[in-house]
């Protein structure tokens, strides 16, 4: 039986797929923050390219991918997909586990997947330096390897809880040459706002996306790169599935189950959007798709489908997406990736059409599952991919119970090498199992711009 099913590198994907073509109602349109009309590819100028921009709003079933950005996925791709025997015995399930492993990348996750594409297209927009915010650092040292390609310059406001939990993701930023500062800053206007209001917050992604979109809107040769939610990142992360249906093609199967965790919803988007496709146009209807998210976080499974900001300060467009409020900071759980208040607005569609469906969990239940995937597999994984690993392995013993040998596929969207602190403060019992209040989602929900 065979451990990694890998494709060679002429047999990766040339074109990526987009789920927009495959809608049954169009997305509902992003609005502009100030004037509450239908945003237009001129009011986005001013911080991404053009082409990104095409791409946000197009409805074209595939996008090919240019070759300078081929030829530099290369590094690592086609990604392995595994099959976790080892995980399975010890289960003793009777179903199927794979995984895709996006660990391989030289960041170390998925998200160098669009950093590549997104740096690419801003240097032939001649743009010459990108700012951006991070959570966990993930997106922070991916966008750093991608803009230093390029030859690009790269500022990243990196999430103040993270920066102090994770100081190897800033080492690594500045490794690849970007400059790395904690958020909220005294740099920016939303900075400043929020520092005053708060001087030991914790900071958020909501926060940090301010001061990036900020700090790209008032400076000409720089534009803002966002490493998760928008259609575009979804786009570029459908690499993923694509090979991992070809993968599993090549062993003769198909997945029953395919799962992936969501912080704004890009490598969920990027295992399971080929997938989906196929479901919403009835090639395979019963595909089950779950998305996993932390109980203190539980966009999916506990906001609202509403018009909101995607940042704090209120100077991204309107969209319409599962959100707990642009103004909730989640707790500082150890999930950094995890830790946003909105889902991308097309997993939110799927999520609300029930083409997907979410579960939450908790944080020692998460490193549980974490810790027997390292004993058994031998990856530490990500806190955020625990959360998907935590998912299989309950999709696997719901199959030893009822004696379904069913086929799982999951996302392991990135390996812990720089996470060993939460592995830590989980084994000396110190992580805090937050459920986040329900009232306190209400009334951040109370301040939503607009509904409907
Ligand atoms: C950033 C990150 C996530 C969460 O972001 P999504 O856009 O939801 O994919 C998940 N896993 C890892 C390893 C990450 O770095």
């Amino acid at each position: 039986m065979q451990t990694k099913i890998l494709l060679d590198e002429g047999e990766m994907p040339k074109r990526w797929y987009n789920i927009q073509a495959d809608l049954p109602r169009p997305l509902d349109p992003p609005l502009h923050p100030a004037t509450g009309n239908v945003v237009t590819p001129d009011d986005l100028r001013h911080i991404f390219p053009m082409e990104l921009i095409r791409q946000e709003m197009s409805t074209e079933r595939y996008i090919d991918i240019p070759d300078e950005v081929r030829d530099i996925l290369t590094l690592w791709r086609p990604s392995p997909l595994y099959r976790a025997r080892r995980l399975e015995a010890a289960l003793k399930t009777p179903a199927k586990i794979y995984f895709k492993w996006e660990g391989v990348s030289p960041p170390g996750s998925h998200k160098p997947n669009t950093a590549i594409p997104q740096a690419y297209y801003n240097r032939e927009a001649g743009i010459e330096r990108l700012a951006t915010e991070t959570g966990a650092g993930q997106w922070g040292s991916s966008l750093a390897f991608a803009t230093g390609l390029f030859d690009m310059e790269c500022t990243v406001y990196m999430v103040r809880t993270s920066y102090d939990q994770k100081p190897y993701r800033k080492s690594m930023m500045q490794v690849y040459g970007a400059e790395c500062i904690p958020s909220p800053s005294p740099r920016t206007r939303s900075g400043r706002m929020m520092l005053e209001r708060d001087p030991d917050t914790p900071g958020s992604l909501g926060i940090a996306i301010s001061e990036a979109v900020e700090d790209a809107a008032s400076h000409d040769n720089t534009n803002y790169a966002l490493g998760s939610v928008l259609n575009h990142v979804c786009l570029h992360q459908t690499i993923i599935g694509q090979e991992a249906k070809q993968q599993l093609a090549a062993v003769d199967d198909y997945p029953d189950v395919v799962i992936g965790c969501v912080g704004g919803g890009s490598n969920f988007a990027g295992l399971s959007f080929p997938f989906a496709g196929e479901k919403i146009t009835g090639k395979r209807p019963d595909t089950e798709i779950i998305a996993v998210e932390p109980a203190a976080c539980p966009t999916l499974t506990k906001g609202l489908y509403a018009y909101d900001y995607g940042d704090v300060a209120g100077l991204t467009p309107i969209m319409k997406m599962f959100t707990l409020g642009h103004d909730f900071v989640p707790p500082a759980i150890h999930a950094g990736g995890l830790r946003y208040h909105g889902a991308s607005p097309l997993v939110s569609r799927l999520a609300q059409d029930g083409v997907i469906r979410s579960v939450s969990c908790y944080q020692n239940e998460v490193f549980e599952a974490a810790v027997t995937f390292a004993r058994t597999e031998g990856t530490v994984v990500a806190p955020e991919a625990a959360h998907a690993v935590k998912a299989a392995i309950d999709v696997a013993l719901q199959c030893r119970e009822t004696g379904e040998a069913k086929t799982i596929l999951f996302n392991n969207s990135g390996h812990g090498n720089f996470d060993f602190s939460s592995y830590e403060a989980y084994f000396a019992g110190m992580l805090i199992d937050y459920e986040y209040p329900v009232e306190l989602i209400k009334e951040s929900l109370a301040r939503l711009p607009v509904t409907g």
